[in-house]
């Protein structure tokens, strides 16, 4: 196990809310670590041995900052793979292995990888530019994805009309037809370097019906044994084909006619893993670490049922951050709040989470509600 010599380095490529989680496992294990980001004042940047601000998708920032290192990890997929691939080649491990990176980070092409692999996905179409869509006939209502570059929604928009087409921007992009679904689901795959893997239990994703952003994660979701046993198979059939080393967290749909389609996966910890923080026996991050450091993977059964509840900033708000009625969920029980340490809020912007963990399905919905109407994320700035 290399990991506990003394002289092993962990590198990060990212230093959000998601890296300042992997963090917290890293110091639990005493794993020496570097992270890479743009901004001075990144989430990471307190709990990291060693902070190098610089751009991710620079292929020299990228060799540079990872010369030296055993092991690299992102916690962010935009990020230069070439630079990945040669640092591959100069022997660090990493992991995503940048191969099932570049599918991934293409959304274009990570349909085109469910196709060649027989998993189900919605129908859908790929265009260079958007030229190429103008020139197409287009079936409406649908679902217009930008290639690359988009996250939280904001490469996504439902098309409803040719003018809704006329405002797009010019990129390559994909035309998915609409699904009607039920419910999305997540599941969390680990796998190590070993090839063992283990999945974490199904959970559901409610979106807020304006922002296009999850506002509970629930776990276990409500859906049928059998359902759930469908849809942990197809999330480990994405995993094992893409060869990942280190967490995939798959998004599915379950639709009307209990169909499980692949939307989306992430190689890496997921929002829709936070719960696992206090309701799981291994939480996602440490389980990262698992997998990366190709140690034995953990247990990933639930304590209770979990519910997170994303804190993000106010309609209208812009400017240093404050949390109003703190104080309120935190005398809540069951209730653990995650500040991710951004000094800025926006509109939508993710700032941190709040985890419910009950015995009781009810109660644990409850205490959600209660947690996202009481604490507002505003600025007085
Ligand atoms: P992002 O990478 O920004 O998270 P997603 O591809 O997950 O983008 O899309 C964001 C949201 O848009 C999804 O969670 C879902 O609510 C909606 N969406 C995406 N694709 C479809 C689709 N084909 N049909 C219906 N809704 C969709």
């Amino acid at each position: 196990m290399q990991y506990f010599t003394s002289n092993f380095r962990l590198g990060i490529l990212g230093g959000g809310q998601l890296g300042k989680m992997l963090l917290y496992e890293t110091r639990k294990w005493d794993v020496y670590t570097k992270v890479l980001d743009q901004a001075a004042d990144a989430p990471c940047r307190m709990s990291c041995n060693e902070f190098i601000q610089g751009d991710l998708l620079d292929y020299d920032t990228v060799v540079s900052f990872g010369q030296g290192l055993d092991v690299l990890t992102i916690e962010i997929e935009n990020v230069n793979v070439e630079a990945l691939k040669t640092l591959k080649k100069q022997g660090v491990k990493v992991f995503p292995e940048p191969e099932a990176l570049e599918v991934i980070r293409n959304k274009s092409l990570q349909k085109n990888f469910y196709v060649k692999h027989g998993i189900p996905t919605s129908p859908f179409k790929t265009y260079e530019s958007k030229e190429a869509l103008l020139n197409d006939t287009i079936h409406f209502p649908c679902v217009w994805k930008s290639a690359e570059f988009g996250y939280d929604g904001k490469g996504v928009q439902i098309l409803k009309s040719t003018e809704d087409l006329h405002a797009l921007p010019d990129t390559s992009c994909l035309i998915e037809e609409k699904v009607d679904f039920d419910h999305e689901l997540a599941v969390i795959v680990a796998r190590n370097e070993q090839g063992d893997v283990t999945t974490y239990p199904v959970v559901q994703m409610d979106f807020h019906p304006t922002a296009n952003q999850v506002e509970y994660v629930v776990c276990p979701a409500a859906i049928p044994e059998h359902l759930a046993k469908k849809a942990k198979e197809i999330a480990l059939m994405v995993a094992t084909q893409l060869q990942i080393t280190g967490l995939l967290a798959v998004e599915l749909f379950l639709d009307k006619e209990q169909n499980i389609l692949v939307n989306e996966v992430a190689p890496r910890p997921h929002n829709s893993g936070h719960y696992s923080i206090e309701a799981s026996y291994t939480n996602q991050f440490e389980q990262h670490l698992r997998a990366i450091l190709g140690l034995p993977l953990g247990n990933t059964d639930s304590k209770a049922i979990g519910i997170m509840v994303n804190l993000v900033g106010a309609e209208s708000y812009h400017g240093p951050v404050v949390y109003e009625n703190i104080n309120t969920v935190l005398a809540m029980k069951g209730v653990s709040v995650h500040i991710y340490g951004k000094t800025e809020t926006r509109p939508f912007r993710k700032m941190g989470h709040v985890t419910v963990v009950d015995t009781d399905r009810a109660s644990a919905y409850q205490k959600a509600k209660t947690v996202k109407e009481s604490l507002i994320v505003k600025s007085h700035g």
